[in-house]
């Protein structure tokens, strides 16, 4: 989108939410008004927003906060700082997340014609209801199986001849092991999925090869943020409903194209519950190009880590998650590691011990090369150990010398 029309839009809703009163204070505070709102630089004046400001307004406006709008007709809910936060939709807002899921669905080559089997959970959380929706909305026979109870999963998947699976990734994978036939699109979401090495390599294998993977990212605040297409090009952001920037966890600056950082999202139709400036605590990295479907703004590999668990090595910002998403394509290793820093004089070094087993020198190679891709730095020493001791995910041992 051009940045000229992105700040009309900016622009609009920010002329919408500024009658409620908590936006309304906020832009007073900020002396800023929506009608400024018409160039980046001034966009980029408004303070971020965390999930702790979220949280603090239900406390400060229970129970569900002043950003409900008037027609509010949804609840869901979402784990916070402190417990569960309501999640919250108008008609509108609900109509607006079916359509672009919908959308998504297309670009991935779903049609009207197509049996659908949703097995997130519809309880609560957002999941489940809200892909539903989508589906119906694209016309689908789409049945609400629910998680678990995987031999009930595959008698339906068998008896009414489903063609397109929603679902978790690992639970997808443990269909296919089980002998699940005839998908021929899996919508995967709520793990990691393209970021983890070998893992839609793997699953294409069981498939016997003839099978579009498509992932997705959204927060239950932000749903759909970003989904892939038919094309498996990377998730492309659903920019109709959301601006992402992608800034520099310790210093607020918006990265360029191609940075890693954390993810920042901006509602531009919201009507309940909208957000401005959110930090989603989501690590990755945004890329433009024109991908065959039409879609410009991609997150390659979705998210790659969380923001909120940065330490420095050598200088270098180490995110431990992404170490998770590592191990995750050496299926010898439990995905239990530890990773010791430490220092002598000026000079720091990084060890790793992981938990598991590896199959020579080639795979150790393999691990080594893979975690200096995904930290920046390559350890030290990688050690593979049949069982970690119980403890810390990182031990620190620089500032006790
Ligand atoms: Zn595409």
């Amino acid at each position: 989108m051009r940045e000229a029309s992105l700040m009309k839009r900016i622009q609009a809703q920010a002329e919408a939410i500024s009658r409620v009163t908590f936006y309304r204070e906020k832009f007073k505070t900020w002396g800023l008004n929506p009608k400024d709102l018409n160039g980046m630089e001034n966009f980029r004046r408004i303070p971020f927003m965390t999930l702790s400001d979220v949280q603090k307004d239900f406390e400060d406006h229970p129970p569900f906060g002043s950003l409900l709008h008037p027609d509010n007709i949804r609840v869901h809910f979402s784990p916070g700082p402190k417990g569960l936060i309501p999640v919250v939709f108008t008609q509108k807002d609900i109509r607006e997340m079916n359509r672009a899921n919908a959308t998504c669905f297309r670009l991935a080559g779903v049609t009207s014609n197509d049996v659908v089997a949703v097995t997130f959970n519809y309880h609560l959380f957002i999941a489940g209801l809200s892909i539903h929706g989508g589906f119906e909305t694209l016309g689908c026979k789409t049945i609400p199986v629910g998680p678990g109870e995987t031999d009930r999963t595959l008698e339906i998947l068998d008896r009414y001849g489903v063609t397109v699976l929603a679902s978790n990734p690992s639970f997808a994978m443990k269909l296919f092991e089980k002998g699940a036939r005839g998908i021929r699109v899996l919508f995967a979401g709520g793990e990691p999925f393209s970021s983890v090495e070998g893992y839609k390599e793997r699953l294409r294998a069981l498939c016997g090869g003839k099978i579009t993977l498509i992932d997705a990212y959204g927060l239950a605040q932000a749903a759909p943020l970003a989904r892939e297409c038919l094309h498996e090009t990377g998730l492309h952001i659903i920019d109709d409903l959301f601006f992402v920037e992608i800034v520099d966890p310790e210093t607020g600056e918006v990265l360029p194209d191609g940075a890693k950082g954390e993810v920042v999202v901006t509602h531009l139709k919201k009507e309940s519950g909208p957000l401005l400036r959110f930090r989603t605590g989501d690590l990755s990295i945004m890329e433009r190009f024109t991908c065959p479907c039409g879609r410009r703004t991609t997150l390659p590999k979705g998210v790659v880590g969380s923001a909120r668990e940065m330490v420095k090595i050598k200088g270098v910002k180490v995110y431990p998650s992404q170490v998770s998403l590592v191990l995750k394509a050496f299926p010898g290793l439990t995905g239990r590691y530890r990773m010791l820093i430490s220092s002598t004089g000026t000079t720091e070094r990084f060890d790793m011990l992981m938990e598991g087993e590896i199959q020579g020198e080639q795979d150790l190679a393999r691990l080594q090369t893979s975690m200096k891709k995904a930290l920046l730095i390559a350890p030290n020493q990688i050690e593979v150990v049949k069982q970690l001791e119980n403890g810390p995910t990182i031990v620190d041992q620089r500032h006790n010398l």
